[in-house]
């Protein structure tokens, strides 16, 4: 029988939930026992494939219209969303962004910040553009949940096998990270 499918993808994050996934190490090999990686940031193709994998997996949140559109695009080729860390889950702490004027929090990153010299907003069509930062599943359905800022590597591997094994994941007490 063909292995499920599986595919990540990173929106508006610090890359720190994939560096967690890379610690299962030699699990790796478990789990692509399990499941066939199709596509992810830290591999040479990036986007799942347009016929479409059983899990998708996207960690970081929804910044900007960028982020927006892949989200989109995961969630249209997948058949279950896993929300992966904080940013996902909770929008992160890019949120802080929301509590200030995006012209005053642009300002602040790229021409105020202590390290800039003669700094400037960038502007280009090419360049996506910020918009109020977001958690997943406030742009698209969500099916299953992992926080952590990251979550642990245990976690995540228990997690990924459960869902690619179609089980709810087994994820509790020590397993589970709020820091
Ligand atoms: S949850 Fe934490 S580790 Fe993961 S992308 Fe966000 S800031 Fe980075």
């Amino acid at each position: 029988m063909e292995k499920p499918k599986l595919a990540t993808d990173w929106l508006a994050d610090c890359a720190g939930c994939h560096m967690s996934l890379l610690d299962i190490d030699e699990r790796i090999v478990a789990l692509l026992e399990k499941a066939t990686l199709t596509s992810s940031p830290i591999t040479d193709l990036k986007h799942p494939p347009e016929t479409g994998v059983e899990l998708g997996v996207l960690s970081g949140a929804c910044g900007n219209t960028s982020n927006v559109a892949v989200a989109r695009m995961m969630r249209k080729r997948c058949g279950k969303l896993l929300a992966l860390g904080d940013c996902a889950v909770f929008g992160g702490i890019l949120s802080l962004r929301n509590g200030f004027d995006m012209k005053e929090a642009l300002s602040r990153a790229y021409i105020e910040s202590e390290s800039t010299v003669d700094g400037f907003i960038p502007d280009s069509e090419e360049l996506a553009k910020p918009i109020r930062n977001r958690p997943l599943d406030q742009v698209v359905e969500v099916d299953a949940y992992l926080p952590g800022c990251p979550p642990s590597a245990d976690a995540i591997f228990e997690t990924l096998v459960a869902l690619v094994e179609g089980r709810e994941p087994p994820v509790e007490g020590e397993l589970l990270k709020y820091d």
